[in-house]
């Protein structure tokens, strides 16, 4: 069993929102527990995790600086209305929240580095991660998380841009491609893009801060 997964959340707490800036959010995260705060006093390192207690360790940023600049580049290309690209790159940037979800959750319950990598390098279709992994892990389905987390519609709206990404991206006469992404998407994307940070702080807090493998 992993170290993580001996804290047990004593307190009920409630995760705080980093405020929205324009740019990919900022979060801090408890070196000990991997709680994931906005409250700028969770920085510092003084003031005790709400879950662990601890306020040793230097608090490291989160998401990380690869997706920053994902993030960075996403906004770019938003303002220039190229709402194509757009799509593709947020669907890029939510699967890799959504593998880093995944490999967090494994740590907390315990895997090995090397069994985490084998299962991310077999499991690489989107739908099978959702699908199969993602409640294999977690206990319930992706949608039900979502739901109770407060973000119901979130999967649904992830899914109709993933089909129309992969329309664009494989164009086929057997599935009714698109000539072009339509505008309305690259908001409904930037809409998620905002939303999805919410909602993996609210599910890292929840299944990985939280010692969910002693429930
Ligand atoms: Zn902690």
């Amino acid at each position: 069993m992993s170290k993580k997964s001996r804290f047990k959340q004593t307190r009920p707490h409630r995760t705080v929102f980093a405020p929205e800036t324009g740019e990919a959010p900022l979060y801090w995260e408890c070196p000990v527990c991997g709680y994931i705060s906005g409250d700028p006093q969770f920085m510092d390192g003084e003031h005790p995790c709400p879950i662990c207690g601890a306020t040793d360790g230097e608090r490291r940023v989160y998401p990380t600086e690869r997706i920053r600049r994902l993030d960075a580049r996403i906004r770019r290309y938003n303002a220039e209305g190229d709402h194509e690209i757009v799509v593709i790159l947020v669907m890029a940037l939510l699967e890799a929240v959504l593998e880093d979800i995944l490999d967090r959750i494994m740590d907390a319950q315990g895997a090995t580095l090397p069994l985490r990598r084998m299962v991310m390098d077999t499991q690489r279709a989107i739908g099978t991660r959702i699908g199969k992994l993602f409640p294999a892990l977690a206990g319930e389905e992706f949608e039900e998380a979502a739901a109770e987390l407060g973000y119901r519609d979130f999967p649904y709206r992830w899914r109709q841009l993933r089909e129309a990404r992969n329309a664009f991206i494989h164009d086929s006469p057997f599935n009714d491609a698109r000539e072009t992404l339509q505008p309305a998407m690259g908001n409904d994307a930037m809409e998620l893009l905002d939303q999805s940070y919410k909602l993996f702080v609210l599910l890292n807090n929840r299944f990985v801060a939280d010692g969910f493998s002693e429930d």
